[in-house]
């Protein structure tokens, strides 16, 4: 029995810090400046939030309306001001207080991206004076590069920033995914302008409602793309259980009638019948419990709790590692969501709780502490996967960001335990839990692979050219069998282009996006590739532009693919293009992969 140690630490200042590094995660995919380093200078500057700037102006690091060297490209709308005394030093060291205007910023991360601009911009006669900052991954070089540019007087500075990423575990957010992502079991996005930009409280509740109609994922999404109707959810699960993202998670959504409520609920709106009890679909009951979970795991939560009572709920305090859920109902006068989920809560919370059970002994909660699981010694060897979606993580621990998800219920080959209870793939794909609350120890890994592929049909020959999915969910994987690692999954049931069988019933997809088995158990032959393409797929190059600056460049042509970085502003050679999850993707002639054309305009 291993005892985690907990850290007593203020959850103020645990609160600012899981709010803070998203934040920085997500500026950095844009400055390129290391969240750890924003992370520990807003927490240093702003006193963890609780200064009279952060609190009065989301002014974090004291950003002045005047900055000297005032040439760099400012996200300040350059009105916004706070007028407030400080504290001046004159050249004899003696104290003297002036009036002062600050910026003021709608919200924390506008403040952090200002921040930013400015240390990437900042002059010192014709050279940047943090040259070199931008790209720097080693933290301390980093806070070298800020001290050495003029930033702080304070000698201290560098050994400061430096105790905090670790004090913190701050360069957690400085990897790729980190923070506060979305659910990776997002089907389609279609955003909605009505928001409140980044929360203001952490995430510790989700508020499910019913949509009042049997619709699709992307109609849901629809409902909100107006500014008109001045409302929005977080996510949306359509009638057959695919995911929108409509509002990004870090991001306060206007859907529960409580604004309390909404800065710290993730809310989603679940498609249901149109009248009492507004019934809801298995497949929309289901995908809701396994986003609780993946929301539960993301947001370092272990239990999700459900009071069924008002009062009691909203004077609760969640411990760190509890969500609570809460209902639209008890802030208007509505029956949202209908009294065929309300009843179904307490399973929803059970259901939850116990697919996150085990999964890391609390410690997750103290910072990375991934204790020990519940029973025993866990070796290497072959483990069956008893749940439905089992995060691959690049790290042995639930504060590494995720490679994706395990979805067939497979048995893969672990090679390496480590902190507990977390195996390394034998594929290399990254590392699972292999707690018994998630998997079954199947046996040590003699001969090595396993294969259990759904049992390609003896006698049965598959060749190349296109074939149609036949299944809600079929994943994509690096290589020709289920020991391979997934790249996501195909959602869409469209048709594909297979260039290439192996191992039976292994097609090769001509997008480059992996592997999927073209069994007929999955998939339906659809003829010979036409040379134009088939299906919604169409070759021929053409132009396009691009003229906004977070633009995805994704692996494959749909928003279930990863992220090869944002595509700059510029224009653009299309090569091919296909339909998929509601949009047009197209595939760049560079190589890097494939981009929306619906946010491009064509030449
Ligand atoms: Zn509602």
């Amino acid at each position: 029995m291993i005892r985690a140690v907990f850290v007593e630490v203020s959850m103020t200042e645990k609160e600012f810090v899981e709010k803070i590094g998203p934040l920085a995660s997500e500026d950095m995919s844009a400055s390129g400046i290391l969240a750890s380093i924003t992370a520990a200078q807003a927490c240093l500057e702003s006193g963890y939030g609780s200064t009279e700037l952060a609190v009065n102006a989301n002014n974090l690091f004291g950003m002045k309306c005047s900055l000297s060297g005032n040439t760099w490209a400012s996200v300040w709308d350059g009105v916004s001001k706070y007028t407030k005394q400080t504290k001046e030093q004159d050249e004899n060291g003696n104290e003297y207080t002036i009036t002062a205007d600050f910026r003021k910023y709608p919200d924390i991360l506008t403040s952090i991206k200002d921040h930013s601009c400015y240390l990437n911009g900042a002059m010192n006669g014709n050279r940047k004076r943090y040259e070199g900052l931008s790209g720097e991954k080693d933290y301390r070089k980093a806070a070298e590069l800020i001290k050495a540019g003029g930033y702080a007087t304070d000698v201290a500075y560098v050994d400061k920033l430096c105790s905090l990423i670790e004090r913190w575990n701050l360069t957690q957010y400085d990897k790729e995914d980190a923070g506060m992502s979305n659910s990776s079991l997002v089907n389609c996005t279609v955003k909605s302008p009505n928001h409140s930009g980044a929360r203001t409280h952490s995430i510790d509740r989700i508020t499910p409602h019913c949509v009042v109609g049997q619709l699709s994922a992307e109609s849901i999404g629809g409902c909100f793309d107006s500014s008109n109707v001045q409302a929005s959810c977080n996510y949306g699960i359509g009638k057959d259980g695919r995911v929108v993202l409509v509002v990004d998670e870090c991001n306060r959504s206007w859907c529960s009638s409580s604004n309390a409520n909404d800065q710290r609920a993730v809310t989603i709106e679940c498609a249901s019948d149109m009248s009492h009890p507004y019934a809801m679909t298995n497949a929309v009951y289901e995908k809701l419990i396994a986003l609780c979970v993946d929301i539960c795991r993301r947001n370092g939560k272990t239990k999700l709790l459900w009071f069924g009572d008002k009062n009691k709920t909203l004077n609760y305090s969640p411990k760190s590692n509890e969500m609570v859920l809460t209902v639209h109902r008890w802030f208007a006068n509505k029956s949202c969501p209908g009294d065929w989920l309300y009843s179904r809560l307490g399973d929803v919370a059970n259901r939850v709780t116990a697919q996150l059970s085990g999964s890391s002994g609390g410690g997750t909660a103290s910072g990375g502490n991934t204790g020990s699981g519940s029973a025993g010694n866990y070796k290497t060897g072959l483990y069956k996967v008893n749940v439905g979606d089992l995060n691959i993580r690049k790290g042995p621990g639930t504060n590494y960001g995720t490679n994706g998800v395990i979805t067939d219920k497979g048995t893969y080959t672990i090679t390496e335990i480590q902190n507990g209870s977390w195996g390394k793939l034998k594929s290399g794909a990254g590392w699972i839990n292999v707690s018994t609350a998630y998997c079954s120890y199947v046996g040590s890994a003699s001969g090595g692979t396993s294969s259990s592929g759904g049992g390609s049909a003896s006698g049965t020959t598959y060749k190349t050219g296109t074939y149609k999915v036949n299944v809600a969910e079929l994943n994509i994987r690096k290589g020709p069998g289920t020991n391979y690692g997934t790249n996501g999954s195909i959602k869409d049931k469209g048709v594909y282009t297979i260039t290439e069988i192996k191992n039976g019933s292994w097609g090769k997809l001509k997008s480059g996006a992996g592997w999927i088995n073209v069994n007929k158990a999955y998939c339906t032959y659809n003829g010979a590739a036409a040379s134009s393409g088939v299906g919604s797929s169409s070759s021929g190059s053409f132009q396009v532009q691009v003229s906004i600056s977070d633009l995805y460049i994704r692996k494959g042509p749909g928003t279930n693919y990863g992220k090869n970085g944002f595509c700059p502003k510029g224009v653009y050679t299309i090569v091919e293009t296909k339909s998929s999850g509601g949009y047009t993707w197209g595939r760049l002639k560079s190589g890097a992969g494939w981009i929306a054309l619906e946010h491009t305009k064509r030449l």
